[in-house]
C-alpha cells in the first residue's frame, strides 16, 4: 500500500519484489510447474480458495504474480495478471464477463488482432460485439447499448491509427449502462497514462511491445482499479456475484472484493484455458519494466522529432501523430498523457498512393520492417498488407487504416541517423 505513494519511476524499480534480509537483488524465476505442502488438506484449502497460496503453475506462479503486481502498482490498480499473450488478456477480460449470449460494445479503431477476436472468434463462440466510431457523439455510442450488453472496450492510443480515446467519455456511457469500461492501454504504458485516473475500470496490455520493449517476449497483462461494483449489478455480472459451482457455491464479488475481477480470471479462465506466462518471460518482462519510465520518455521524444520531419517533407502526403498541435486528438493527448507525450508510434503516407509508401518502406536500411511495434529498435509496417490484411475495405477505413498508411515505430537510435535513413529512402523514390 505504501507503494501507491511513491512516483511511477521508482515503482518500475521497486514495486513488486521487495526483498528481505539475504534475498536476492532480482526477482527469483520460480521455474517450477508445482509447490510442496506439508499436509493433504493444506492442499485441500487451496483448492477450495480457503487459504491463498501455489499450487500449479497453470493458474498462478510467485515469479509471476511479483512482476504483475508491479504493473498493477504503475496503474495504481488493485491486482493484476499476467496472460501468455496481449490476446489472451482481451480475450480473458471479456470472458471473464461475457457468456455465450451476451454482448459488448468496442470502439472500432482497434488494433486487426482483437478487431479479429471481437468480431470473427467470439462471435462464433456465441458473444456479439458491436462497433462503433469512437469519436461519435455519446447518443450514438449509447444507442449500441442492449439490455445484455456486459462492457465497453476501447484502446488508448490506437493500434496502428494512433487515435486518443476520450477515456472520460466512454466510462459516462458504460457507467451510465451500469457495465464497467475496460481499455487496452497498450501504447501509452502506465508512464504516459493512467486510465484509472480517467474512469476506466480495467486496464489490458501486450506487454510484449514497451513493457518488453526489446522485441523478446510475447505477453500480456490485465488490471483491475477494483472500483466497478459489481454487486449494484448483480442481475448483470451473475458470474462475479452468484455462487460459483465449480468453487462449491462461492461468490467472487462477495468473498473476494476489490480483487474478485482477477481472481475469478484467475480461477476459472486460467484453471480451465491456460494461457499463463511462463515464469522466466516474466522475469525477462520485469527487467523491461525496470526502464520503463527512461525508454518511454525517449520514445516519446524521438517521435515527436520524427513527426515534425516528416510533417516537412514534400515528398509525404500526410503524418499522424498527437503530439504535432494540429492533430486532430492534440488536446486530448495533452490532457490524458503526461507532460504530452504520445509515445513512439506514428502513421504518415507517402504522395501518390499505397505502391509508393511500400517503394519507400523497401528503400530504408536502418529501419527495419517487421510485424512488431513499440521495440528499441525503429521498424515500419504497412497494415493494409500485413497485420490488417485480412480486413474487407470497409474494416480497414473503420479501423482507421488507409491503404498507403505506414505505421512507424520509432524506437531510441539517435533521430540523426534516423532521419539520414528515410532521406536516402526518399531519394530512392525519385
Ligand atoms: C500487439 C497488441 C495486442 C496483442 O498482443 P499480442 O501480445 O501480440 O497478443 C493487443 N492490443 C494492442 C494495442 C496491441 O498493440
Amino acid at each position: 500500500m505504501a507503494e501507491k505513494k511513491l512516483s511511477p519511476e521508482t515503482l518500475c524499480i521497486k514495486a513488486g519484489w521487495e526483498p528481505k534480509k539475504g534475498e536476492p537483488r532480482q526477482v527469483p524465476i520460480y521455474q517450477s510447474t508445482t509447490f510442496k505442502y506439508e499436509t493433504s488438506e493444506q492442499m485441500a484449502d487451496l483448492f477450495d480458495l480457503k487459504a491463498s497460496g501455489y499450487f500449479y503453475t497453470r493458474l498462478q506462479n510467485p515469479t509471476n504474480d511479483f512482476v504483475a503486481a508491479k504493473i498493477a502498482a504503475l496503474e495504481g490498480g488493485t491486482s493484476a495478471m499476467l496472460t501468455s499473450s496481449g490476446q489472451a488478456a482481451n480475450l480473458f477480460a471479456v470472458l471473464n464477463l461475457c457468456d455465450a449470449g451476451d454482448h459488448f460494445v468496442s470502439a472500432s479503431t482497434i488494433y486487426g488482432g482483437t478487431f479479429n477476436l471481437f468480431a470473427v472468434t467470439l462471435k462464433k463462440m456465441g458473444i456479439e460485439c458491436t462497433f462503433v466510431d469512437a469519436d461519435a457523439p455519446e447518443e450514438e455510442i449509447a444507442a449500441a447499448f442492449k439490455p445484455n450488453t456486459k462492457l465497453l472496450f476501447g484502446e488508448t492510443l490506437t493500434n496502428p491509427a494512433v487515435n486518443v480515446l476520450d477515456i472520460e467519455k466512454f466510462a459516462r456511457i458504460a457507467h451510465s449502462h451500469g457495465v464497467p469500461l475496460i481499455v487496452d492501454n497498450t501504447f501509452p504504458t502506465p508512464i504516459n497514462c493512467r486510465p484509472f485516473e480517467w474512469g476506466a475500470d480495467i486496464v489490458t496490455h501486450a506487454t510484449t511491445k514497451y513493457m518488453d520493449g526489446h522485441s523478446s517476449i510475447v505477453g500480456g497483462a490485465i488490471v483491475d482499479s477494483g472500483n466497478f461494483d459489481w454487486d449494484k449489478y448483480a442481475d448483470k455480472f451473475p458470474g462475479m456475484t452468484q455462487p460459483d459451482e465449480s468453487y462449491h457455491g462461492l461468490a467472487y464479488a462477495q468473498t473476494f472484493g476489490r480483487n474478485a475481477f482477477i481472481t475469478k480470471a484467475t480461477v476459472t479462465l486460467m484453471r480451465d484455458l491456460g494461457s499463463i506466462q511462463s515464469p522466466t518471460n516474466a522475469y525477462l518482462l520485469n527487467l523491461g519494466l525496470e526502464s520503463l519510465h527512461v525508454r518511454m520518455q525517449r520514445h516519446s521524444e524521438n517521435a515527436q522529432k520524427m513527426a515534425e520531419y516528416l510533417s516537412g517533407k514534400e515528398e509525404v502526403a500526410w503524418v499522424k501523430y498527437p503530439g504535432l498541435p494540429g492533430d486532430k486528438y492534440h488536446d486530448l493527448a495533452l490532457k490524458q498523457f503526461k507532460d504530452g507525450r504520445c509515445s513512439g508510434v506514428l502513421c504518415f503516407g507517402i504522395k501518390g498512393g499505397r505502391g509508393r509508401s511500400i517503394k519507400f518502406m523497401d528503400s530504408l536500411k536502418l529501419i527495419n520492417i517487421v510485424t512488431h511495434v513499440a521495440d528499441a529498435a525503429s521498424c515500419v509496417l504497412h497494415p493494409a498488407s500485413h497485420t490488417h490484411r485480412q480486413l474487407t475495405d470497409e474494416q480497414l477505413v473503420a479501423a482507421g487504416v488507409q491503404p498507403d498508411l505506414i505505421r512507424f515505430s520509432v524506437g531510441l537510435e539517435n533521430t540523426d541517423d534516423l532521419i539520414a535513413d528515410m532521406e536516402q529512402a526518399f531519394a530512392a523514390l525519385k
